[in-house]
């Protein structure tokens, strides 16, 4: 075990309040992507531990107050965010030891963004919900009666989160889930498993939140994950990871008829049009894209440039690429570390090979860095003279990889933006604001930004549509997706 996994990394599980080894004592390794080392090892649930996890989830719904107890909840949400701002600086090692984030993305979105709201703001939405309002009095049938609609918890959630944003992802999902008066089994991403096990040290040591309303199952077994869905004693799934993985959880849910949050994957476009500022907006086009190392779900790996200023973007986009740092994600100066595992550099550097193969025009990048010899790292990538049709186009590719397509005017770009089985975000950069937004409004995706507009916040929803996904994390919209809708009436 290295220094930094003494100080980072429980390897305990969550179940019933209690932090324990898995019933089998099986561990398995926390690998650094950036070094290929072994951090250290967390505890690996069985069948039998998750199994656990789920009936103490079950209890605390069924059998405490959690539900019901509105102020108690938000004062615990307030006493983990606490927990959390006192170990900010260890989190932050632990997302770059376990993850490769680039230490310059903890500032934003990887740590410091949805720490700052991602328990306060649903802590806050608590006191100023309407739980409850009142209809008009009916009178069906002849039958006299007052009427009201009330908000209820929709029972166990089993949030499965993957490994590219896992503390964003893991608060979001917990804040809202437990605002709302659930309770919770969350099991990590095999490959980020400790910035969970954090969150269920902090619960279990540093807040009054009961035994068996949250509970931490990591395991090295994708199947834990199927097993929270077909489980009838789990209510909603809470799913953010692959389309693939969530086609398959619709699936395996629906003999229970599973409630189903899922925030799925994208291929967003950003979209430049003729009356732009192209010098000042491509400077940003690598940031964009190749911020850690191109492993977000709303990234705009799609660029759409028009044609009759196509060769003038194209220079500013290789120039940009050409000044991206990449390299350790402990170094201040790189914006990229490594990709998560060798399975997913294979994969990328496949899908670039067939971007070579289908004919499409390699500008930059593609292949492994020579001076990057340990740690699973891809170049910053640039393809040209890209067909919407084809692969590159097509698959999300989760790496540094950028995708070049013209375009011939304002319906032309929407077109080819829309032309895609996903449709999570995207951007639109013009002269005029008026011209963008009209863009914008015909753009099939759950969020866009325009002339470098940022919808992020624990108050905005997010999420997708078509193959992106169904419903939304954050804001109200999220609030709601962990919600049952009751209609009481009383005779008159
Ligand atoms: P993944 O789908 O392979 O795994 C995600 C999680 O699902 C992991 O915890 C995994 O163990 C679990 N899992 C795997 N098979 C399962 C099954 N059959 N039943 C239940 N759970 C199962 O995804 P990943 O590779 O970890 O993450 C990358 C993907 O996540 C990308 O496609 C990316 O776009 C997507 N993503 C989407 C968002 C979003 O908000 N839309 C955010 C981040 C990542």
């Amino acid at each position: 075990m290295t220094a930094v996994a003494q100080q980072i990394g429980d390897p305990r599980l969550l179940i019933n309040g209690e932090l324990r080894e898995s019933e089998s004592g099986a561990t398995f390794d926390n690998v650094n992507p950036a070094t290929e080392e072994v951090l250290g090892v967390v505890a690996d649930a069985t069948e039998a531990d998750t199994d656990a996890a789920i009936a103490a989830a079950r209890k605390a719904f069924d059998e405490t107050a959690w539900s019901t107890d509105h102020d108690f909840r938000a004062n615990c949400l307030r006493q983990l965010h606490d927990a959390l701002v006192a170990e900010t600086e260890l989190i932050r090692q632990e997302l770059i030891a376990e993850v490769g984030a680039p230490l310059l993305i903890t500032y934003g979105p990887q740590l410091d963004a949805p720490l700052a709201d991602g328990l306060l703001w649903p802590a806050q939405r608590i006191a100023t919900y309407p739980w409850e309002r009142d209809l008009p009095e009916g009178n069906a049938f002849g039958m006299r009666s007052w009427r009201k609609v009330a908000k209820e918890p929709v029972g166990v959630v089993g949030a499965i989160t993957p490994w590219n944003y896992p503390f964003e992802i893991t608060i979001n999902k917990l804040g809202q889930a437990l605002a709302t008066g659930n309770t919770v089994v969350v099991k990590p991403a095999p490959d980020t498993p400790w910035t969970s096990t954090r969150f269920g040290r902090l619960i279990a040591e540093k807040t009054d939140i009961p035994a068996g309303v949250v509970n931490v199952v990591p395991s090295s077994d994708h199947m834990r994950g199927e097993q929270l869905v077909v489980d009838p004693r789990v209510d909603l799934i809470s799913f953010t990871g692959s389309t693939d993985t969530g086609r398959r959880i619709m699936a395996a849910g629906a003999p229970t008829l599973k409630r189903l949050f899922l925030e799925l994957g994208g291929k967003s476009a950003q979209i430049y049009l003729d009356d732009a500022d192209l010098e000042t907006a491509l400077g940003m086009a690598s940031f964009t894209v190749c911020s850690h190392a191109g492993q977000g779900c709303a990234m705009p790996t799609r660029m759409l440039l028009p044609r009759s200023r196509y060769e003038e973007g194209l220079a500013l986009v290789e120039q940009s690429f050409k000044a991206v740092g990449y390299g350790d994600p402990a170094d201040a100066n790189n914006i990229m570390g490594p990709l998560i595992s060798e399975k997913q550099r294979e994969r990328v550097l496949g899908l670039i090979d067939a971007g070579v193969k289908e004919g499409a025009r390699l500008v930059l990048g593609g292949g492994r860095p020579s001076h990057l010899p340990k740690g699973w790292y891809v170049e910053p990538t640039v393809f040209a003279d890209v067909d919407n049709s084809m692969t590159i186009a097509q698959k999300e590719i989760f790496g540094p990889v950028l995708v070049v397509i013209p375009f011939d005017n304002d319906d032309d770009a929407v077109r080819i933006a829309n032309d895609n089985q996903y449709g999570l975000s995207g951007m639109v950069t013009s002269g005029d604001e008026g011209r963008a937004l009209n863009v914008a409004k015909r753009i099939r995706t759950g969020t866009i930004g325009v002339n470098g507009g940022v919808w992020y916040g624990a108050d905005s929803p997010f999420g997708g549509y078509k193959a992106s996904g169904i419903g939304r994390q954050n804001g109200d919209e999220g609030f709601e997706q962990y919600l049952e809708t009751k209609t009481y009436a009383g005779g008159l």
